[in-house]
């Protein structure tokens, strides 16, 4: 699906700086920081593009995998909806190159915490991505 069909599949309206954002966060596998992302998009402005992160986590499209030292790392979603974020996996921050990777966890684990009453449940790992632990 391209960024325009993601967006109607939506109902969000198209707009250029929603479909650059979109664009760039699915060329890339793990998630990408804010600063990358502004500099990647410097011809928009910082408000519209704080804004649009705002709008499309809202609508489940993208979600923030990870925030340090004032800085937020986002990745796209996939099934996930407006009302609900439903993320069965973890946050990765490299040790080694800095990066942050969205990982699957395993049917077990994702069973484990189906039976347990939380709201929300974020999962974060420390240490070489598979990239640099190669
Ligand atoms: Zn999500
Ligand atoms: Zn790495
Ligand atoms: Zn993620």
């Amino acid at each position: 699906m391209t960024s325009e069909e993601t967006l109607k599949e939506f109902n969000l309206r198209v707009t250029k700086i929603r479909l650059a954002v979109l664009d760039s966060l699915s060329q890339s596998v793990g998630a990408t920081s804010y600063s990358v992302l502004q500099e990647a998009l410097d011809k928009f402005d910082r408000t519209t593009l704080y804004r649009t992160l705002l709008t499309l986590s809202d609508h489940g499209l993208i979600h923030k995998a990870y925030e340090a030292n004032g800085e937020s790392y986002y990745a796209r979603c996939f099934g996930c909806t407006g009302i609900d974020h439903n993320h069965e996996h973890l946050h990765l921050k490299c040790s080694k190159c800095g990066g942050v990777e969205c990982v699957e966890i395993s049917e077990q684990l994702k069973a484990n915490l189906a039976q347990l009453p939380f709201e929300e449940v974020n999962i974060y790992a420390k240490g070489p991505c598979a990239s640099c632990a190669a």
